[in-house]
C-alpha cells in the first residue's frame, strides 16, 4: 500500500526534564522547527509543564501533546488528570497504552480501550501504544498481541473512531534498549496491522497514521520512515535532544 499519509514526529519526554530545561528543549524546538508539508512535530511533554510549554508552542508549527490522561471526567482519583483538563493547555494529542504504562500502572486493554473513548469525547487526538515483548516476538505472537490491543479499542468505540487517532507500533524489545526493528521488520508489521484495519475499513487503514516508536535516532530514522507503511515515528530518547529530533523530522521529509 502507498503512503499519501502525512507523517508525524512525535516526542516522548517521559519523566523527564525539569522545569527551566523544559522550558529550554521546548523554545528550541519551536525555533528551529519549520513546517512542512510532509509532516508535522508533536511534543509530549511530562503533565507538569503543559502550561509553560503550551504558551510556547502557541502560534508556532510544533503541536502539544500529554502522555496519558483518566478516562473519567473528574471525582476521587488523587494524582490523575482528566482529558478535559489537558484539553484545557491547549493539548491535541495523548498517548494511551504505552508499554510503560501497560506494564507499570495496570493499564490493561480495557483501560487503554476507555481512555482512547475518552480523549476523543474531549476532542483529543489519541495515539494507541501497542506493542509486544521479546517473548512473545520469540513465539511468533506479534501479530496476535498487537491485534488484540487493537480489537479491544474497536469493540469500545468502533472502527470510524479511528479516523481520529493515531496507532504506534512500539515492540516493547525496541523501546530505550539501543536496539531498534530494521526498517523490513518494521514495515512488515506495519503492513500486517493496516491489512488488519483494512478487514475492519478500507478507508480507515488508508488513513491511518501508523507510527513506529523503538530506539528511533538522527542515524536510522530515515530509512525507517521511507517505509511504506511507516507514517511517522513516536521517539523517547531522541527527542531529549532538540537538535536530534528536529534531525529525524528533516528526516520525514
Ligand atoms: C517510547 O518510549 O515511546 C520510545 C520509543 O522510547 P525510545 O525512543 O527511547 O526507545
Amino acid at each position: 500500500m502507498s503512503s499519501v499519509r502525512k507523517k508525524l514526529i512525535a516526542g516522548n519526554w517521559k519523566m523527564n526534564t525539569n522545569r527551566s530545561s523544559a522550558i529550554q528543549l521546548a523554545s528550541h524546538v519551536v525555533a528551529s522547527s519549520v513546517g512542512s508539508d510532509n509532516a508535522n512535530l508533536l511534543i509530549c511533554v511530562p503533565a507538569i509543564h503543559l502550561a509553560d510549554v503550551s504558551k510556547l508552542v502557541a502560534n508556532s508549527k510544533v503541536v502539544l501533546g500529554a502522555q496519558d490522561g483518566h478516562w473519567l471526567e473528574s471525582g476521587a482519583f488523587t494524582g490523575e488528570l482528566s482529558m478535559s483538563m489537558l484539553k484545557d493547555y491547549q493539548v491535541e494529542y495523548v498517548l494511551v497504552g504505552h508499554s510503560e504504562r501497560r506494564e507499570m500502572f495496570a493499564d490493561d486493554n480495557q483501560r487503554v480501550a476507555l481512555k482512547f473513548e475518552a480523549a476523543l469525547k474531549n476532542g483529543l487526538t489519541p495515539i494507541l501504544c501497542i506493542g509486544e515483548t521479546l517473548q512473545q516476538r520469540e513465539q511468533s505472537e506479534t501479530l496476535n498481541v498487537l491485534i488484540s490491543q487493537c480489537e479491544a479499542v474497536v469493540e469500545q468505540v468502533g472502527i470510524q473512531a479511528f479516523e481520529n487517532a493515531c496507532v504506534a507500533y512500539e515492540p516493547i524489545w525496541a523501546i530505550g534498549t539501543g536496539k531498534t526493528a530494521s526498517p523490513e521488520q518494521a514495515q512488515e508489521v506495519h503492513n500486517e496491522l493496516r491489512a488488519w484495519f483494512e478487514k475492519q475499513d478500507s478507508t480507515i487503514a488508508a488513513g491511518l497514521q501508523i507510527l513506529y516508536g523503538g530506539s528511533m535516532n538522527a542515524g536510522n530514522a530515515k530509512e525507517l520512515l521511507s517505509q511504506a507503511d511507516i507514517d511517522g515515528g513516536l521517539i523517547g530518547g531522541a527527542s531529549l535532544k532538540a537538535d536530534d529530533f528536529l534531525d529525524i523530522y528533516s528526516a520525514a521529509g
